[in-house]
């Protein structure tokens, strides 16, 4: 457990620090910026009037390609508000259960903050400590055993938690270009990955009756 907070220490500094490196861009970037007719990020075409910018990583200082500056300023991630995610399998029916019991009794002389989505007196969805670490659960997105999960992972590779959840976060990002690190549940992810496919707008509900 004391580890854990030394972890949430180590975070903090290192997002302070390292989490915004200025673009480190070669010659032929700088061409195929120059080239480029559509936003890497929302694939539309440039119209003459739209600002375009260099999208870059400011975690790892590369150029990810050109862009249009709102769909720039929406993808940038704050050093202030940006979040770690940590995956339990099963964080809300089991594990979260003794990490918040520990937690309550460390965290009150650590002046840590600690909040959390619950669904009851005993059972989070997720808990954040301090600014940085989200304790998200796998099983929200994925509501099968770890066994029959890993049986869908190539044979060769290594069967950790992790390497199930980054394969579902692969797949994700294949499909529908969102992390479902971002959200707390498979119905959060599936609403938005609708709204995406689909581009659909919905209306305001300015009526009672509506619905
Ligand atoms: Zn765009």
């Amino acid at each position: 457990m004391l580890d854990m907070l030394s972890e949430v220490d180590y975070c903090q500094k290192m997002i302070a620090t390292e989490f915004q490196k200025p673009l480190q861009m070669t010659d032929e970037e700088e061409e195929l910026f120059k080239a480029a007719e559509e936003c890497h990020i929302c694939g539309g075409k440039y119209l003459d009037t739209e600002v375009r910018v260099r999208d870059h990583c400011h975690i790892t200082d590369k150029y990810r390609g050109s862009a249009h500056q709102d769909c720039n300023l929406k993808l940038r991630i704050s050093p202030k508000e940006f979040k770690v995610p940590v995956i339990f399998h099963n964080l809300r029916g089991y594990g979260s259960h003794f990490i918040m019991q520990e937690i309550g009794s460390i965290g009150k002389s650590n002046d840590l903050s600690i909040n959390c989505i619950p669904n009851n007196m005993e059972k989070y969805m997720a808990f954040m400590l301090s600014k940085h670490l989200v304790f998200l659960d796998s099983f929200q997105f994925m509501a099968s055993s770890l066994e029959r999960l890993a049986a869908n992972l190539p044979t060769d590779t290594f069967k950790y938690t992790s390497d199930v959840f980054e394969n579902f976060r692969k797949t994700c990002h294949q499909y529908y270009k969102l992390d479902p690190c971002h959200y707390f549940t498979s119905p959060g992810l599936s609403w938005d990955a609708m709204l995406k496919m689909t581009g659909i707008k919905l209306e305001l509900m300015t009526d009672v009756d509506m619905f």
